[in-house]
């Protein structure tokens, strides 16, 4: 008989362990692949980018997902707790921009390599290659959990399975059925932070493939033409539509505009001058055409932005790319500053939720107690991670989710005893 059980060996379940352990002997720690944070090495480009240092309100408009839940959770175990427990093992990491905290190292397996000798060292017991199938709560309110070998029982159970997305590190969204066998329900899942596509006849094309345009604003449109969203920061052209920083954090709202919209298309569009009004920019433009009025203006425009999308917005505009700077009418370059500050395109959807970086939706958080990430509906069951209806931008937020909420689900599981009422 364990103390704790804990199914999945992700950021949220080790750090889940570390905290068990640190007041039992007797932690079982079941993960279905062979190696433990198979995510979380791949994570931040391999350099895992595992907290961040920006203030907790900030920290919270980050995660769009339901972050304010973690206002609790935070009071307990925080992103400063993040980032002692790493510097106190020996992994030191450096600021980088917007908060991001990454290992000085760069390497993402300097994270995984700590989390897994702190678990060792507290004697947790750690089996890979151990899928669980099946979890049933005894008549004498333990938990029998079932995997393709054997069946270990245990006073509490942890739930850190993670999402939907990129399944072949492991998350393939199984503890989505286990919560829902032990009565919890899970709301609708959706891929986050993940490429948009779109069958606009420029993205076809390709003619666009492989710009990246720097420090633009992207939005995605309601149905009356207004903003829902926008995140002014890079974004690239790809062959099935956009994609970059500015995309991902885009991409959910074009889930949940095509929703609102019950449409399958709908709008987008980029400012490429967003710290510009509509008049500086016309007067900037002006400006550099009156310097050389004899030449073409996509010669005279050199420089303003990168030449394709130049000759791109050009085009939209219908201007012929050859024409003088004095040809140039008034009316043209209304139009031309128009699309500059707002190029809308319609788009019809993102990639599916296997290539998302993250999953949206997930077990309610209606039925958790925030303080202890204890079920509601079945005491001693923990629930924690990305398998949470919670989800952030990229930028450290979900590593800090499934490391904050990890923590605190370990640290009552380890002290859990069943009490009748
Ligand atoms: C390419 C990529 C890069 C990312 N980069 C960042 C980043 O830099 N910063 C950031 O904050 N977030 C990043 N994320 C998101 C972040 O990695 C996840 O949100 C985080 O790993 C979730 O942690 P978790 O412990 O909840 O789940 P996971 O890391 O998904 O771990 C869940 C574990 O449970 C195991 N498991 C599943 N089912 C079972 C079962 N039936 N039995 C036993 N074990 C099971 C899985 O094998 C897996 O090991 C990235 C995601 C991807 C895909």
């Amino acid at each position: 008989m364990y103390q704790t059980i804990i199914i999945g060996g992700g950021p949220s379940g080790l750090m889940a362990a570390v905290a068990a352990s640190n007041s039992t002997d007797k932690v079982l720690l079941l993960e279905k692949k062979k190696g433990l944070g198979r995510k979380l090495k791949i994570s931040g480009g391999g350099r895992c980018n595992v907290t961040n240092r920006l203030p907790y309100a900030e920290i919270i408009q980050n995660i769009p997902g339901n972050g304010k839940f973690l206002y609790s959770p935070f009071s307990v175990f925080d992103n400063e707790s993040i980032i002692n427990f790493f510097e106190s093992k020996g992994v030191k990491l450096k600021e980088e921009d917007h908060g991001r905290m990454f290992p000085v190292s760069n390497k993402a397996q300097d994270v995984v390599d700590t989390l897994v000798e702190t678990i060792k060292n507290q004697h947790v017991t750690i089996k890979e290659e151990e899928a669980v199938t099946q979890i049933e709560v005894t008549p004498s309110h333990t938990f029998k959990v079932q995997t393709q070998n054997n069946t270990y029982e245990s006073q509490s159970l942890v739930i850190a399975t993670g999402g939907a997305s990129v399944p072949q590190t492991g998350s393939t969204g199984d503890g989505y059925q286990f919560a829902e066998s032990l009565g919890h329900s899970v709301t609708e899942l959706f891929p986050t932070e993940v490429p948009i596509t779109s069958n606009e006849p420029f993205i076809k094309s390709k003619e666009l493939k492989g710009l990246s345009l720097k420090d633009v604003e992207l939005s995605v449109l309601k149905k009356n033409g207004k903003k829902r969203i926008s995140h002014q920061m890079d974004m690239i052209f790809t062959h099935f539509g956009i994609s970059g920083p500015a995309a991902l954090r885009c991409s959910q709202f074009v889930y949940k505009e095509q929703k609102n919209q019950k449409k399958t298309h709908i709008k987008m569009a980029i400012d490429t001058f967003p710290d510009y009004n509509h008049e500086q920019l016309k007067q900037t433009i002006r400006q550099l055409l009156t310097k050389q009025p004899d030449k073409a203006i996509k010669n005279s425009l050199h420089g303003l932005i990168e030449e394709r999308y130049l000759l791109f917005m050009l085009k939209q505009s219908h201007i012929d790319v050859n024409i003088t700077s004095h040809h140039l009418s008034n009316q043209q370059l209304n139009t031309l500053v128009d699309n500059f500050k707002g190029f809308t395109f319609e788009v019809n959807g993102t990639l599916p939720l296997d290539k998302a970086f993250v999953t949206g939706g997930g077990v309610s958080l209606k039925e958790l107690h925030p303080k202890t990430m204890m079920s509601k509906l079945v005491p001693g069951l923990f629930l924690c991670g990305e398998v949470l209806d919670i989800h952030g931008y990229t930028g450290g937020y979900n590593i800090t989710s499934a490391l904050v909420t990890g923590h605190v689900a370990g640290l009552n599981a380890g002290n859990f005893v069943f009490q009748t009422q």
